[in-house]
């Protein structure tokens, strides 16, 4: 079967022939795989800056947002069937009996690095035919969801980082009312999303959904399809080009919360110095290698303390983001449906893979199809 690879060791790339899996362990499922969705961290894997291959293969199998369909199912499988629609986690536990993380089910949180993930670090990816693995890493989809199914493993980043910020909210401010409804636990606040790709577009649908005023902050200007997006889900879109990171405090009051989905730590660390009283500020992009550049870590701090700050970082996430990321879709697809659709740019074949990760972006999330879902959207 075809299989899309990257060769870490001799800098090349190639679909290959690749052997099909079979059933091996009565809680295994096969998978049919049928949209496979290109990010970032693809694209540094093919620029050989990140990813390796499992033990004993000198190619990875590229690929970790995925939707698949159940073909057959082992004799201890109980909750799902052929048919079935299914989103896999990315993240494999570690070995160590000593990492707690792990040995609760909590591979996110892995404390050793020693843990796998499928299409990134030591584990084969979806980004070919059929896929085996086990029943607990998967995630039931609803059919409606179909069509844009792809999107949830990129909302279970801001799923998790939301959860994480909605936790602070009602533990450090102890006027904002625990038992304010998920709609209303944002109001009165102010929430600014650094970047317009899908990590961050759909972190954006979480936060206007939740109550905050929330302010889109990004290079591109004007006509553009994302910025169209952002006001179609009711947040403001503001661009570096026309307003300094210095004037986002006049333009908004005091912000709230800064999420971060670009990965470029210099304009993270320019936002930092601007974020409100109280203020949270979750990174969840990894930057590539950027240039070294003078900081000012007194400032920083001083700041930092003097405003009861937080900042954190988040990566990868668990079941229980799996299972919000779902709900969040359906809501999202109700509520906005022009909006989610449009973050899919198109479905292509893998043929095309290695062109669309190298490629200049051509829209928002470009899907490899391997199901009956071909061409372009
Ligand atoms: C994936 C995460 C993964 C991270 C680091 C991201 O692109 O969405 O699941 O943990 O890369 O490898």
């Amino acid at each position: 079967m075809k299989a899309v690879s990257v060769f870490p060791g001799t800098q090349t790339f190639k679909i290959l022939e690749h052997e099909a899996p079979r059933l091996s362990q009565p809680d295994q499922v096969m998978l049919r795989m049928l949209d496979i969705g290109i990010c970032g961290t693809d694209r540094e894997i093919c620029s050989f800056e990140y990813g390796t291959p499992p033990g004993g293969y000198d190619y990875l199998v590229i690929g970790h947002e995925s939707l698949a369909k159940v073909e057959e199912v082992g004799s201890a499988v109980g909750r799902l069937k052929p048919g079935d629609l299914v989103v896999p986690t990315v993240r494999r536990p570690c070995n160590h009996p000593e990492c707690r993380a792990c040995r609760s089910g909590h591979q996110d949180f892995c404390y050793t690095g020693d843990f796998t993930e499928r299409g990134i670090k030591e584990a084969q990816g979806y980004m070919t035919e059929f896929v085996v693995d086990h029943e607990q890493y998967m995630n039931l989809v609803a059919f409606d969801l179909r069509e844009v199914a792809v999107l949830v493993e990129p909302l279970t980043i801001a799923e998790k980082a939301m959860a994480l910020v909605f936790w602070l909210m009602q533990h450090r401010p102890p006027w904002i009312d625990p038992e304010l409804p998920g709609g209303e636990r944002g109001r009165g606040l102010n929430a600014l999303v650094l970047g317009v790709g899908p990590v961050g577009l759909l972190g954006a649908m979480i936060l206007v959904s939740a109550g905050f005023e929330t302010y889109v902050y990004s290079r591109e200007l004007p006509p553009n399809p994302r910025i169209d997006l952002v006001s179609s889900i009711g947040a403001t879109y503001i661009s570096t080009q026309t307003t300094h990171i210095e004037q986002l405090r006049e333009q908004i009051g005091n912000i709230d919360l800064v999420y971060e989905a670009v990965g470029h730590s210099h304009f993270a660390l320019e936002v930092l110095r601007v974020l409100g009283i109280n203020g949270i500020f979750v990174l969840t992009g990894v930057p590539g290698l950027q240039a070294f550049i003078e900081a000012d870590p007194a400032r920083l701090m001083h700041e930092m303390v003097l405003k009861n700050q937080v900042l954190f970082g988040t990566v990868n996430a668990g079941s229980d983001s799996f299972a919000s990321a779902i709900r969040d879709l359906d809501v999202f697809m109700k509520r906005w449906p022009a909006a989610v659709r449009t973050l899919i740019a198109g479905r292509y074949p893998p043929e095309q893979a290695f062109e669309l990760i190298l490629g200049r972006p051509t829209g928002i999330k470009s899907v490899i199809s391997f199901g009956e879902v071909g061409g372009e959207k």
